[in-house]
């Protein structure tokens, strides 16, 4: 009954369920699975060194891979080029240059507030 020591992670990271393994030993097979002649991104795939266990019904994950394999690419690839994309269009500002009004030590959109460098 000792009490846990780490430190807090999201509710969806704290439920250590056997889906959770069974994805994850999934995920290891698809690492593993042969690339041979596929182009993937292999500059990605050598710094891709964190994991991240999504959970997903399994006609998602059907799917999922059915595109991958379609695109001749893993589900690890697969899934970062989304998220990547996605990450993208939400952190990064998109707005026209007219929107930025600029000081001298950084630059900001007046749309949004990001704010660059
Ligand atoms: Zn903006």
């Amino acid at each position: 009954m000792k009490s846990s020591t780490e430190k807090s992670s999201t509710p969806e990271e704290q439920e250590p369920t056997e889906d959770n393994i069974v994805a994850a030993m999934e995920m290891v097979a698809e690492n593993i699975e042969p690339t041979i002649g596929k182009t993937t991104g292999a500059e990605d795939d050598q710094t891709a060194t964190k994991q991240v266990l999504i959970r997903a019904t399994e006609r998602d994950r059907d799917r999922w891979k059915e595109a991958a394999d379609s695109k001749g690419i893993s589900l690890s690839e697969f899934v970062r080029n989304l998220c990547n994309a996605a990450a993208d269009e939400i952190l990064d500002c998109n707005h026209p240059l007219e929107m930025r009004i600029a000081y001298p030590w950084s630059e900001r959109c007046m749309a949004c507030g990001h704010r660059f460098h």
